[in-house]
């Protein structure tokens, strides 16, 4: 094997022509980008199907973003875990719940193979070694604290969703402590495809692709040890190489909104590459506008008792929605101000600075104190005190619905004030939705909805079943990123060379 000399700047959207390679440094059926979850599922299918595969990492360890996250994956429809901790769901309710989380342009074809396949995906899971310790965590948490298997992950207790779908809770969590539930994800997967024929290149950047006359993707350039390296791919390329929020121009140009969000979360390497490699080619990019961003305002599960509130002293949500659905609303207006009222039960956070990075903004030993102390106008933010005390003591909210067990009066002076407005200092996390536009197999589609011949791409890569921060659920992205990685996986498997 020869390294190929490249002369000039190598660009992403600037794919290479097959007639320009002189040489291969390798050649293989499939090359997956990426090792994520995306990817690594994806390389764990093609592999099983009979194709010999190499999986090029960017960084010199894989697991990437999915490493760094929380790693609940939504499954449902009556999982062994959900039995186990006495819960029962039904396929149906699934989907109807994702139809209405995955938001307005969710694609129903997909959410219909990811509910309908779920349960034989969690199986291949466990199959690849996955372990979920069978115990359930009642409160509201950004994910389980210790190694409980299963959460409510989203909105499936909360008004409006709990009147579309039967709710159950559906987040499930590897057996890892807290926050640790992506690493071990990606170290089960990991090794698993250890356990394969599969040739794992680390520091390897992919550049760019290579087409055929036809158009057709038959390999991709790669940057190993400085040099640029031309890898042929038989039978495709599958791009899993993550989403776009450490891009600052990508996210100005294409989701302005979410550059106000404060905490761009994802590892570096999500910077929109995988992306643009596939746009060079012809792939399409959609649903580029949305994301995830939350406003962490719980735990504790107690802050969830308070009410926020605008500048004006007026409710704005029911404040037992998901985490990101309220840090979506407030990022929707920027200007404006936002606060967490809470009495004094929860006082104790006032000392020790919640989760979420917010600050005091007021305290009032009466709610008409606080109500001056955050200019706000005369008998607004008490006149919605009065008025959801009164229907909150008689188990009601007419106005956003909030439910139970968070539906109690707020009638313990002294109050405070938290203020969670967007540059406050509160901590709102953010990534990506948008990107390739695929076929549920995987492969690639031009903006006339043509297949781009060669190439697939799953993961964060993709605009896949997440498309509405304001109506998102934990779990659906790896969710998501594992099972159309696998379907990706099998597709390049069985194209022929
Ligand atoms: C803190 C946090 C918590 C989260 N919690 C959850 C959760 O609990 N549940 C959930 O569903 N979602 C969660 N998410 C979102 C979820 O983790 C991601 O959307 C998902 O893991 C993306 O998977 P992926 O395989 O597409 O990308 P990644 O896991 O990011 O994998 C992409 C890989 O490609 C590599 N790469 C990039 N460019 C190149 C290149 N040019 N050449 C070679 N390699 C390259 C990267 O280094 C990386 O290893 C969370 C995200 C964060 C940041």
């Amino acid at each position: 094997m020869k390294v190929q000399a490249v002369s000039g700047k190598t660009l992403p959207t600037e794919p290479r022509e097959l007639s320009e390679v002189a040489d291969w440094f390798a050649e293989t059926d499939v090359v997956v980008v990426g090792l994520g979850a995306a990817g690594s599922c994806a390389a764990i299918e093609a592999a099983d199907a009979g194709a010999k595969v190499m999986v090029l990492e960017a960084g010199s360890v894989g697991g990437g973003t999915t490493a760094m996250a929380g790693g609940q994956i939504y499954f449902g429809g009556g999982t062994l875990l959900q039995s186990e901790c006495g819960f029962e769901d039904t396929l149906e309710d699934m989907y109807q719940f994702m139809v209405k989380s995955c938001g307005p342009n969710g694609d129903e074809e997909k959410i219909r193979l990811y509910v309908d396949n779920n349960l034989d995906h969690y199986q291949w899971l466990l199959d690849q070694g996955m372990e979920f310790k069978a115990e359930y965590y009642a409160e509201k948490y950004t994910n389980t604290p210790n190694d409980e298997g299963l959460i409510c992950s989203g909105n499936e207790y909360a008004y409006p969703y709990d009147t579309i779908a039967k709710p159950a809770p559906r987040g499930h969590k590897g057996k890892a402590h807290g926050e640790d539930g992506g690493a071990y994800l990606m170290r089960t997967l990991t090794a698993a495809l250890e356990k394969r024929q599969v040739l794992i290149s680390y520091e390897s950047r992919a550049l760019t692709l290579i087409q055929d006359d036809s158009k057709r993707v038959v390999g991709l350039v790669v940057r190993i040890d400085g040099e640029e390296r031309c890898i042929k791919a038989a039978q495709g390329v599958i791009l899993c190489a993550g989403g776009f929020i450490m891009n600052d121009e990508m996210v100005k140009n294409h989701a302005p909104r979410l550059a106000k969000a404060s905490l761009p979360l994802g590892n570096p390497n999500d910077n929109g590459v995988g992306l643009r490699m596939g746009q060079g080619v012809g792939g399409s990019l959609i649903g580029m506008s949305e994301g995830f961003v939350a406003l962490p305002f719980y735990p504790p599960s107690s802050f969830v008792d308070g009410i926020i509130v605008n500048g004006k002293g007026q409710r704005v949500i029911n404040e037992d929605s998901y985490q990101g659905v309220v840090g979506d609303l407030i990022l929707n207006a920027p200007d404006e101000k936002f606060y967490l009222v809470i009495d004094s039960r929860n006082f104790e956070a006032l000392e020790k600075p919640p989760l979420g990075g917010f600050g005091v903004a007021g305290v009032g030993e009466t709610i008409e104190e606080l109500e001056e102390e955050l200019n706000m106008p005369a008998r607004s933010l008490s006149h919605t005190l009065e008025q959801f005390n009164f229907h909150a003591a008689e188990g009601n909210d007419p106005l956003f619905h909030k439910r139970k067990p968070y539906l109690k009066p707020l009638n313990e002076a002294p109050y405070a004030a938290f203020d969670i407005s967007i540059n406050s200092g509160a901590y709102f996390p953010v990534f990506t939705f948008g990107g390739l536009n695929t076929q549920p197999t995987g492969e690639v589609l031009t903006e006339d909805r043509q297949v781009v011949t060669g190439l697939y791409a799953a993961g964060r890569n993709t605009c896949g079943l997440p498309r509405s921060g304001a109506t998102y659920s934990s779990g659906f992205s790896i969710g998501d990123a594992t099972f159309f990685g696998r379907l990706a996986g099998k597709t390049a498997a069985q194209n022929t060379k």
